[in-house]
């Protein structure tokens, strides 16, 4: 197990951290800190609340502590983010700690950002808008910064803040650093890491809460005699593997079969197969002899195979956080990616629950509307989610 200790932090900074409870290092620190102490650039994403802030605040303050000429610029999407990474930072310093920090952000006095910028802090944390108007103003020279942190990038993206990222970058040292910080990683986020980062590492934590946007999830409400005939129209209209999901292992059993009288090959797997069997399931489901999985969430936990195009809720999931586990078998590494729910009337407040835990920002989604009509003919229509919005994993 490792330790803060195995980082051979500046004594100081051990010090703050075993004041602090920091006892040993989240996921995303034990793996970000080594690599930013080795001058790596960094493309992370972890969702909320995995302690990201000091995953880079560590390093940077342990550069400074180690280093004369390092100045460390953090971005993000949010005053209030900003002041929470300064607070987090000037809880990792003692009182008599020389090293000064600034916030640059929008709603408070710039004069005195301009006076705190004249000592030559070290560290600076802001939100894109106020770094711009410090930089436009003179009162901001960043050509000394060389460890430049985006924090929750696919929010500043949202926000249209990518312009002003681009002109950060212009003025920082060329000689730098760059960790980029996101909880997702869409096309987006990649375009600008292979813009700004060299050769960054790469560390992705299990997402719970989100969505990659290359999967369309949509919502089909229909009866319950009219299930099957739509999940056999739904697996017809795109061809490819899939994977269906139910709530009963005996379920997934007997599903497996009426596919099959339908023409359409399947397996199912499930808990009570022994080991042995659900690994041929799945090793002949990778080699295509089979085109439909259906399977119960244990039994599907874990299942990368790259070309699952599809996946289907038969059944909405009992435990609201398995849909996120479900519809991440589709959509690997980047591919387009399809989730169909085939909802009941029944499964209103489980939708809601559903999206309220892949976008708990959203105000009303398209689920809050009545269920009283039957099943419409075209899946992607009114149920589909946004899922640019849908994508956001955030405790608010
Ligand atoms: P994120 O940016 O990933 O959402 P934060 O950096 O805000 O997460 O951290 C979430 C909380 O966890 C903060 O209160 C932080 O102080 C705390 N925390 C972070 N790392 C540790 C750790 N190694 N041990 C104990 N608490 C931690
Ligand atoms: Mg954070």
């Amino acid at each position: 197990m490792t330790t803060f200790q195995d980082f051979a932090l500046p004594e100081a900074l051990q010090h703050k951290l075993d004041a602090l409870g920091f006892d040993k290092p989240t996921p995303v620190q034990e793996r970000a800190i080594p690599a930013a102490l080795e001058h790596r650039d960094i493309l992370g994403s972890a969702q909320t609340g995995t302690g990201k802030t000091a995953a880079f605040s560590i390093p940077l303050l342990t550069k400074i502590m180690n280093h004369a000429d390092v100045y460390g610029i953090i971005v993000t999407p949010t005053r209030e983010l900003a002041l929470q990474v300064d607070e987090q930072i000037r809880a990792f310093l003692s009182a008599k700690s020389k090293i000064r920090s600034v916030v640059l952000i929008g709603g408070a006095s710039i004069e005195r950002q301009v006076q705190a910028l004249g000592k030559r802090p070290k560290i600076v944390v802001g939100t894109p808008g106020r770094i711009i108007d410090h930089l436009e103003r003179k009162s901001l020279d960043l050509s000394g910064f060389n460890y430049v942190v985006l924090d929750e990038t696919d929010r500043m993206l949202d926000m249209g803040f990518s312009a002003p990222i681009a002109e950060i970058f212009s003025h920082v040292s060329k000689e730098r650093q760059t960790l980029l910080f996101s909880a997702t990683l869409p096309k987006n986020i990649q375009k600008i890491s292979a813009q700004y980062l060299q050769n960054p590492v790469r560390i992705e934590m299990g997402q719970v809460n989100s969505v990659g946007d290359n999967i369309v999830q949509s919502t089909q409400f229909v009866s319950k005699d009219g299930k099957f005939e739509m999940l056999v129209d739904a697996l017809r209209e795109h061809d490819q593997s899939a994977i269906v999901f139910m709530n009963s292992k005996f379920a997934t059993e007997k599903m497996a079969k009426r596919l099959k009288s339908a023409g359409i090959t399947a397996e199912a797997i499930h808990g009570d197969l022994r080991q042995s069997k659900r690994e041929r399931v799945i090793s002949n489901l990778r080699d295509n002899k089979f085109r439909v999985l259906v399977a119960t969430d244990v039994a599907a936990r874990g299942i990368d195979v790259p070309h699952i195009h599809q996946v289907i809720n038969f059944d909405l999931p009992r435990q609201t956080e398995d849909y996120i586990h479900r519809i991440g078998r589709t959509g690997r590494n980047g591919a387009q990616g399809i989730a169909l729910n085939l909802a009941t009337r029944d499964d209103m407040e489980k939708l809601n629950d559903i999206e309220r835990l892949i976008n708990p920002n959203a105000a009303k989604s398209a689920h809050n509307r009545p269920a009283g009509k039957p099943a419409r003919k075209k899946p992607q229509a009114k149920g589909r989610w946004r899922n640019k919005k849908s994508n956001r994993a955030r405790a608010a």
